[in-house]
């Protein structure tokens, strides 16, 4: 069965989340942990969450994710905006203990002019900082398409982040198609040997999630600006070939396209009839 669904706003609570999924034939959703932009995050409704947690026991739903909002950068060159995001994380994590989802994603984050190596560095010392023993929550590292200063666009980039970090059970990564096309992936010409490629430098076990977007730029382009499945450079072809392969076909898929509900509604019914 195909693990599918989309991004959902957490504005009408947790259950309100699980019902949008069921109504457009999603199994599962992401949805920011707060303001996308930052900011004070909602206090958690236990009644709300264990709701949402008795509609997933009752639908069979896979694995939520929970997406970290845009502005965290672990590794700003402004040592107060690094403080931020490793309280932010924190906090983030801390509730996430209250809700029936142990998926964390988030983008490495932008070096602004630090270089890689630094970056990577500030990386691991923010996530060992905030991860604590016994968390049940297992963050990802989303794949980035390289724009900017971006961390995270090559899967070596990755590699190095996950040794050092201490909790070694609790990291793992979130692969984005449009993402990963932007940043020199051809997920249509060459599928097969990304996903080897991925297995080789990162591991395949460390993969928990997919995004699955349509890209508006062509290959190589470093924008990040998605597409509706089937309208952009990857097309539908090349977009039914991943949610298909051998290696990925188990995991939860979540489309992050530029979609209301009725849209992502389609699209989902679109892909269920792709999947083999
Ligand atoms: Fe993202
Ligand atoms: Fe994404
Ligand atoms: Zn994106």
């Amino acid at each position: 069965m195909l693990n599918i669904g989309c991004h959902l706003s957490l504005s009408g609570g947790y259950e309100a989340m699980g019902k949008d999924a069921l109504s457009i034939g999603a199994n599962t959703f992401q949805f920011f942990s707060r303001n996308p932009r930052g900011g004070a995050a909602r206090e958690i409704d236990p009644k709300d969450a264990d709701a949402l947690k008795v509609l997933m026991d009752e639908y069979n739903f896979a694995p939520l994710l929970t997406h970290a909002p845009y502005t965290l950068n672990l590794c700003s060159h402004d040592p107060s905006i690094r403080k931020f995001a490793q309280d932010m994380m924190r906090d983030d994590l801390e509730r996430m203990e209250q809700l029936p989802c142990h998926l964390y994603n988030f983008h490495p984050g932008s070096h602004t002019g630090q270089g890689i190596d630094v970056g990577i560095e500030q990386i691991i010392e923010g996530l060992n900082t905030v991860m604590f023993d016994g968390q049940k929550t297992i963050i990802l590292l989303e794949t980035m398409s390289g724009k900017g200063s971006e961390v995270g666009s090559k899967f070596e980039e990755l590699r190095r982040i996950i040794d050092h970090v201490r909790i070694d059970d609790k990291i793992g990564v979130c692969l984005d198609t449009c993402h990963i096309y932007d940043a020199g992936y051809d997920v249509v010409e060459a599928l097969d040997e990304i996903v080897e490629n991925f297995d080789e430098v990162i591991g395949l076990d460390r993969l928990y999630a997919i995004h699955l977007n349509d890209d508006k730029n062509p290959f190589g382009s470093h924008k990040d600006r998605h597409e509706t499945i089937g309208n952009g450079s990857i097309g539908l072809d090349g977009i039914t070939r991943v949610i298909n392969h051998p290696r990925l076909r188990h995991l939860p898929f979540y489309l992050e396209t530029p979609n209301e509900l009725d849209g992502y509604a389609k699209e989902i019914a679109i892909l269920k009839t792709k999947y083999l």
